[in-house]
């Protein structure tokens, strides 16, 4: 019978063949969450006899790894910001870097007084980032919003998993904020062009749902959209936090969010020092719409 190592070992071997990148860390996040122990623990069972049965089992996972399947939709979860999160291809894999914004967004507005006030999660999808602020700022009411029912429902899943109430929309963009204003906006909208999307990764182009990634106009249609559509959702001096693609920058300082309404214009680095969030605050002469 083969003992636990053996059988790591040769997943590893397999996967490294496969060119698959990080293939011990693969080899053991899959088996650990097969035999529903940490991945740190698993050397303590390293001379542990493992019954066929589970061999077999394992080998599907690996070999759906070895396909360059992401790991998030084998195993069909994540962490972000402290939550455990279920995770379907119906939804972009959260991504580190978008705990930046999270972060920033906690920091910025935590001082602030929530009574009656509103944040709004667009383009949702596993509700990563909703729910993410919902769990610090207890207080603050939260709309989230998504055109995928899919979506919706992997988000609704993560809110209940989590014990978080919000409130979930379905629908384009804005359209099911109908009669609803917002004081904070947070959106990491899909955001990369066609011609980008053909270099991605294997892991993301070929997993990964497309319409949560490509957006038209060279991946700015949805901050052109969010630019002219969400004036009149918005409360005075709302305060509007995006991710952006690294070399969008230009464009969203220079020629979308130029209108005089849009004050403190920043833009922030991710991780790999990529220009990466947008944020913005909403006013005008007298502070209303
Ligand atoms: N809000 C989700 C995230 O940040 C989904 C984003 C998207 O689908 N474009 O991961």
């Amino acid at each position: 019978m083969n003992t636990l190592l053996d059988v790591l070992k040769r997943a590893e071997k397999l996967l490294e063949k496969k060119a698959i990148e990080n293939s011990k860390v693969s080899a053991e996040v899959l088996l650990s969450h097969l035999l529903e122990i940490k991945k740190n623990d698993l050397y303590l069972n390293y001379e542990k006899k493992i019954s066929n049965e589970v061999i077999q089992e394992y080998n599907d996972l690996v070999a759906q790894r070895a396909k360059n399947e992401p790991i998030e939709y084998i195993t069909q979860k994540t962490t972000f910001y402290d939550l455990e999160l279920v995770i379907s291809k119906d939804v972009l894999i959260p991504r580190q870097e978008t705990e930046i914004l999270v972060d920033f967004i906690i920091k910025d507005i935590s001082k602030d007084n929530f009574e009656n006030k509103v944040l709004f999660d667009i383009c949702t999808g596993s509700g990563c980032i909703g729910l993410a602020i919902k769990n610090r700022l207890k207080n603050l009411k939260i709309y989230m919003s998504d055109i995928s029912d899919k979506a919706i429902n992997i988000a609704q899943k993560n809110a209940l998993k989590n014990s978080l109430e919000v409130n979930f929309l379905q629908g384009d963009l804005l359209d099911p904020y109908i009669n609803l204003k917002a004081d904070y906006v947070v959106c990491n909208p899909p955001y990369i062009s066609e011609e980008e999307f053909k270099l991605l990764d294997k892991d993301v182009k070929d997993f990964e749902p497309k319409e949560a990634l490509v957006a038209k106009m060279s991946g700015l249609e949805f901050y052109i959209r969010l630019e002219k559509e969400l004036k009149k959702y918005l409360n005075p001096k709302a305060k509007l936090f995006f991710e952006i693609g690294y070399n969008q920058k230009e464009d969203i300082l220079k020629n979308i969010f130029t209108s005089d309404i849009w004050k403190n214009k920043r833009v922030i680095k991710d991780y790999s020092q990529n220009n990466r969030f947008f944020f913005v605050l909403a006013t005008n002469r007298n502070d209303t719409f």
